[in-house]
């Protein structure tokens, strides 16, 4: 395999510096072998690190490579289902332990920015913005919804209020998480493996897993080593490829696009977003935005299934963001990139066991950010022996991609367009 560089991304041209993290050579021996250095890999070792495991983290490319350093850097808390579809699906005790946790990931981000002094430009708010009546219900009966969990902090706000934060006229209305928030999602990663280094834990960059022997003693495969290994945690996510054949078969990696803008005046970036919060629409095909430490604009949208790079980013995303902020029309892109995330049919996350000793966590369907490393606290605690927060999301439903791969791009390209449909009639 190539020895792989970040794409040319805002974040990786303003990313912290980092030291190098040599390739893996020879064997090593170790408690738990994290194969990805995304935020699934890394919460995963620091939460193990923090309970005395010794972890080798094996990466492919580089920390942050994948969806972690490429991301539109928004802390959305919860999932991407409902949890009233949860509660029908697996009943109310079990829906009850994720309805508790759904704002947990928020939580620890902002603990280990705090614990380990993250330097990741961390902001708090997050809007839920509604194009229609619909959404509007939409956002109001979540809004119900949530609080039957106990979460309160939530705010609906009416045309009035979204306009005070939000300089478009594009929303009748909106929901606001002040637990949410945005931050520079490749710093955030580099941070934590900066963390992960500080408790002992060790990162080889350009270190693909390229085998898995299974069995009572597992041992991964890297081009030039080996790591012997009691317990192996999969967190490879979009960019797993095929691994692990029994995760490659139930879920697709799809790409979404990002743009930045050079940096805007300091009463433009105001004008657009005054109380400086992040925000998403309401369609199942979403736009999302904010601004950055240095007062750009960061926008994302648009879906490509099978996770091809599309030949024109900015040609796609910059008429989305020219219809939410056409005061925008001669600000120059200065950076365009494209990222994977991994969709599953259910859009919840697999989480699950193979065998005694590998562990898995994949496919947050576009919210990640959040979920990850909630995830990585839930793969620690079911490798201390405590299974059933692990085991609420384990024992959910996985379904396969009908057709297997082959189909998988042209079932779900159906999917969006009937979604895109739904969103374009406000249906
Ligand atoms: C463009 C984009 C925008 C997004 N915006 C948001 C957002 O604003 N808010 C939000 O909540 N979510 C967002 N998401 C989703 C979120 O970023 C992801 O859900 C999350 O980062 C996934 O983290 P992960 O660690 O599971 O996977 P990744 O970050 O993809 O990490 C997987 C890592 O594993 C490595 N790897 C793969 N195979 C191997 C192997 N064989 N050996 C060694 N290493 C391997 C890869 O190189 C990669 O570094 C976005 C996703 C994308 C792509």
């Amino acid at each position: 395999m190539p020895h792989t560089s970040y794409p040319s991304s805002y974040y990786a041209a303003s990313a912290n510096p980092v030291p190098a993290r040599p390739e893996l050579q020879g064997e090593v021996e170790t408690d738990v072998c994290v194969i990805g250095a995304g935020y699934t890999g890394l919460s995963t070792a620091l939460f193990l690190l923090e309970n005395g495991f010794k972890v080798t983290v094996l990466e492919a490319a580089k920390v942050g490579f994948g969806a972690s350093g490429r991301n539109g850097g928004q802390i959305v808390n919860s999932y991407s289902r409902d949890i009233d579809v949860i509660e029908r699906t697996v009943g109310a005790k079990q829906a009850k332990l994720l309805g508790d946790m759904a704002f947990e990931g928020g939580r620890i981000i902002r603990e280990r920015i705090a614990k380990y002094n993250i330097q990741c430009d961390l902001k708090d708010g997050g809007v839920f913005a509604a194009l229609s009546a619909k959404q509007m219900g939409h956002l109001e009966s979540q809004k119900k919804l949530w609080e039957r969990f106990g979460h309160t902090q939530l705010e609906l706000m009416d045309a009035k209020r979204i306009r005070e934060v939000v300089g478009t006229d594009s929303y009748v209305g909106g929901m606001l998480d002040m637990s949410g928030g945005h931050i520079h999602p490749l710093n955030l990663a580099l941070g934590e493996a900066a963390a992960v280094e500080s408790l002992g834990g060790v990162i080889h960059e350009q270190s693909p897993a390229v085998k898995i022997d299974r069995g009572a003693n597992p041992v991964v495969h890297t081009p030039k080593g080996r790591v012997k290994a009691k317990f192996i945690v999969v967190a490879g996510n979009a960019y797993l490829g095929g691994l692990v054949p029994e995760l490659a078969s139930k879920s697709m990696p799809c790409g979404t696009q990002v743009i930045t803008t050079e940096p805007l005046s300091a009463d433009l970036a105001k004008s657009l977003l005054p109380t400086d919060y992040c925000v998403e629409d309401c369609n199942y095909l979403l736009d999302y935005y904010r601004l950055t430490g240095d007062n750009r604009l960061i926008f994302g949208g648009g879906v490509v299934y099978g996770a091809r790079d599309p030949s024109n980013i900015e040609a796609i995303i910059r008429p989305k963001m020219l219809k939410v902020f056409p005061q925008l029309k001669d600000v120059k892109i200065d950076f365009a990139w494209t990222g994977n995330f991994l969709l599953t049919l259910s859009r919840l996350p697999q989480v699950g066991r193979i065998g005694d000793n590998i562990y898995y966590s994949q496919g947050c369907s576009g919210h990640g950010v959040t979920y990850t490393h909630l995830a990585g606290k839930l793969l620690a605690e079911v490798l201390r022996g405590q299974a059933e927060r692990f085991d609420a999301f384990a024992t959910l439903p996985h379904y396969p991609f009908p057709g297997g791969r082959m189909f998988q791009v042209p079932f779900s390209a159906i999917g969006a367009w009937y979604y895109t449909m739904r969103d374009k009639l406000g249906i």
